[in-house]
């Protein structure tokens, strides 16, 4: 592996045959993350392709130049021009894999990818997923010495890390920006001394033995597991959606609402989180039309008095949308009013969508009782339907899912296997 200037780019990059280029900073989670796989990468094709790092922020103008935005960033190179796809954010080994191979020849990809060797490593808890609920557990077992591993397919901090600003998490008398609560949730975690293997894809699980496959090579073994894989947004199921997914339709406002200053935009959902998120949205956007079934917002009371003292946004109760079309720039989504059954087109910049969550079961569903909407079923003391297999956070069957609510999840699951392992 080769640290790099940027006077050095031209020789050691543009002019070195097949190079993958690490933009790295100093205090960045994910720079982190990528580190220990950069590094075995680095080992296993070292020999065929060259490995280099540049500090960003002592090399801004060639970062600059090289239009890198944020950190990390990989970019891979073939005699001098960039190709392969760029990486960004939460890197996963599979990615950067997939990359490496496409600038060698299949008979040394295989040669190579023939030299990987399985590890195995023991924990005596591992825990799937790193928001509120995982993090959690994992301070608590950590304090109490449990040796324990915090896993997630992406960088801690779960939906918190997403949410623009937590006004209700205790002990902080003004609003928190969401990343930075849970970037200081993870840190507190790490910092204790909790095992991280974040931005891993999960090749496979065996609730059973309590043994998990990452990136297809890597087994983790634990005595026992929590489950804290949190939610993922509900999708409509209509027409154009899919398509239209990161192109014009969002399901996360702290991402994407940046990118619609003076715009207009279109909200589905008259929840807590489709009003909260509404009023986020018109701090950029211009006009916000928001798209509810109901003849009445289902959010709480503070929320809806702060919409209803915004003048940029508007309601168009008991409609609901049939299908979302590309018009060049604009995305026209297609209503129906649910009273006279007549159908309206919106033209809009840009369609957010908040209409609740689905538990994210699918690698254990067929081995956990679930309650009827597909949520874990628990005792009090987090304990599943399966001997040693604790779930926690939203993922659980319950009444109220808040941060709260997943914290205190996560430290009665810790509290009570830390008493049964000691
Ligand atoms: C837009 C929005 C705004 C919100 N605002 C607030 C608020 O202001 N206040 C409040 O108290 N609550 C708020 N909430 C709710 C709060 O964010 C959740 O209750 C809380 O994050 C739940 O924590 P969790 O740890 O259970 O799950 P999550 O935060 O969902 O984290 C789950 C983690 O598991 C990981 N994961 C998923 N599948 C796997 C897998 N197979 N293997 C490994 N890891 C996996 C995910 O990548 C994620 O990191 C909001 C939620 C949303 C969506």
């Amino acid at each position: 592996m080769t640290e790099i200037t940027s006077a050095e780019f031209e020789k050691e990059v543009l002019q070195s045959g097949k190079v993958v280029l690490d933009f790295y900073s100093s205090e960045c989670p994910p720079c982190e993350a990528l580190a220990p796989k950069f590094e075995s990468l680095a080992k296993l094709y070292g020999a065929d392709i060259k490995f280099v790092k540049i500090f960003r922020q002592k090399n801004r103008e060639l970062s600059d130049q090289l239009v890198v935005k944020s950190s990390p960033t990989l970019i891979f190179y073939d005699n001098g021009k960039e190709v392969g796809d760029r990486l960004t954010g939460g890197i996963k080994r599979s990615d950067i894999i997939l990359n490496l191979n496409k600038l060698l020849p299949e008979s040394k990809v295989k040669q190579i990818t023939d030299k990987i060797k399985p590890t195995v490593s023991e924990f005596d808890v591992m825990i799937l997923g790193a928001g509120p609920g995982g993090l959690t557990a994992g301070l608590y077992l950590c304090q109490a010495k449990v040796n324990t591993v915090l896993i997630d397919i992406a960088l801690p901090g779960g939906h918190v890390a997403t949410t623009h600003e937590v006004s209700n998490y205790p002990g902080f008398i003004e609003p928190q920006a969401g990343y930075m609560l849970s970037h200081n949730m993870s840190e507190q975690t790490k910092l204790c001394g909790t095992a991280y293997k974040v931005a891993v894809d999960v090749t496979s699980i065996d609730l059973d033995k309590r043994e998990i496959i990452l990136d297809e090579y890597e087994t983790v073994k634990a005595k026992k597991i929590i489950i804290a894989t949190g939610t993922s947004p509900n999708l409509m199921g209509i027409p154009g959606e899919i398509e239209l997914k990161g192109k014009g339709i969002s399901y996360c406002a702290t991402c994407d609402a940046k990118y619609y200053g003076d715009k207009e935009v279109v909200v589905i959902g008259g929840g807590n989180s489709a009003v909260e998120e509404s009023d986020f949205i018109s701090k950029f956007a211009s006009k916000i039309t928001m798209v509810h079934q109901f003849d009445a917002f289902t959010a709480n009371k503070t929320a809806q008095e702060k919409l209803a003292a915004n003048p940029k946004i508007s309601a168009l109760l008991e409609h609901e949308p049939r299908s979302f079309k590309r018009d060049g720039d604009k995305i026209i989504t297609e209503v129906e009013d649910l009273k006279t059954k007549k159908i309206k087109t919106l033209t809009s910049d840009g369609v957010f969508i908040f209409i609740g969550m689905k538990p994210n079961v699918q690698l254990f569903k067929h081995k956990l009782k679930l309650d009827q909407w597909g949520y874990i079923k628990t005792d009090e003391d987090m304990r599943t339907s399966l001997p040693d297999v604790f779930a926690v956070g939203d993922v659980i069957s319950k009444k109220y899912r808040q941060i709260t609510t997943a914290v205190a999840d996560g430290t009665i699951a810790a509290i009570a296997i830390a008493k049964e392992l000691n």
